[in-house]
């Protein structure tokens, strides 16, 4: 998608991926430095690990913990995190009070703290993540600056039933749905059928769309929103600040997004 998008502005880059070892990054770095890369993305092991290797970090990327993507400086890199722009952009069209919605988070991994930095930029009252394992619950706490210190709750999956009837917004933050866990979901049909009216299920899953846990979601009549929007928008916002552009042409993205999961169908 990023290279529909740089076709399409006439402009000579490329967006290329290379796979590079945990013990490699630094050296990777100094790599793309010498070369002339402008900026590039991170995905995991990096996403933490790159931090301490910048020579600055954004104020979001700090409260998340977590850089994905990276721009050159005259001196240096600098790091930030599109993923919470990208998480947010699908909910800013819907009409909502969102300082009376009531934020659950499905899983404490990477994703789910830049769910929890998006959800308090929308201002929801309260945020709940759940997770399966009492240490990194307690580790996903750490490092928040208030208001989301004051807002953030953690939880363990047998107190979700009765987390859901307030839940005006249910977000999927773990794989099940995809890949190997393609036929699990996070929620039982029956937890499920719990959330209040007019909530929303959002799942950060783009491949497959729907997932189980948004097909039950539709079925049951809540607005279902999948994860390619988010893609989307986080590699939109990457590409404005490395080609320096106010705009990009987010339409060729997602048409090219599109376009491929198709092909992979
Ligand atoms: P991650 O760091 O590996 O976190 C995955 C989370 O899922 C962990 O909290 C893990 O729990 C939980 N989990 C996995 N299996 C589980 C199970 N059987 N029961 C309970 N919890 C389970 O991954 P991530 O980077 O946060 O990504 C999460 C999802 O978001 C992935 O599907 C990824 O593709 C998607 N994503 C989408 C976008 C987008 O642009 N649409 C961007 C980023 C991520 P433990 O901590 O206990 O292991």
């Amino acid at each position: 998608m990023h290279n529909a998008a740089i076709a399409r502005l006439n402009l000579d880059y490329v967006y290329l991926p290379f796979l590079i070892a945990p013990e490699s990054l630094a050296v990777g770095l100094a790599g793309f430095g010498a070369i002339g890369v402008v900026g590039f993305n991170v995905t995991i092991p990096h996403k933490q690990a790159i931090l301490p290797l910048l020579t600055q970090v954004s104020p979001v990327a700090a409260a998340v913990g977590a850089v994905n993507t990276v721009q050159r400086l005259d001196c240096g890199w600098l790091g930030t995190n599109t993923d919470v722009e990208g998480f947010v952009a699908p909910l800013l069209s819907r009409e909502r009070d969102w300082s009376r919605t009531v934020a659950v988070v499905l899983g404490n991994g990477g994703a789910a703290r830049a769910v929890v930095a998006g959800c308090s930029q929308l201002g929801c009252a309260e945020i709940y993540v759940v997770g399966r394992n009492r240490e990194r619950l307690a580790a996903f706490l750490q490092g928040w600056d208030r208001p989301i210190v004051d807002k953030l709750r953690v939880c363990t999956w047998d107190e979700l039933s009765s987390l859901i009837p307030q839940a005006g917004l249910l977000v999927n933050a773990t794989d099940m749905g995809m890949g190997t866990k393609i036929d699990q979901s996070p929620v039982d049909v029956a937890v499920m059928r719990l959330l209040p009216p007019g909530a929303i299920a959002y799942d950060l899953i783009y491949n497959p769309s729907p997932t189980k846990f948004l097909q039950a979601a539709k079925e049951l009549g809540f607005e279902a929103i999948d994860g390619s929007e988010m893609l989307v928008q986080q590699g939109a916002a990457a590409l404005k600040l490395w080609l320096q552009l106010p705009s990009v042409p987010v339409d060729v993205m997602r048409q090219a997004l599109l376009n491929h999961l198709e092909a992979r169908q």
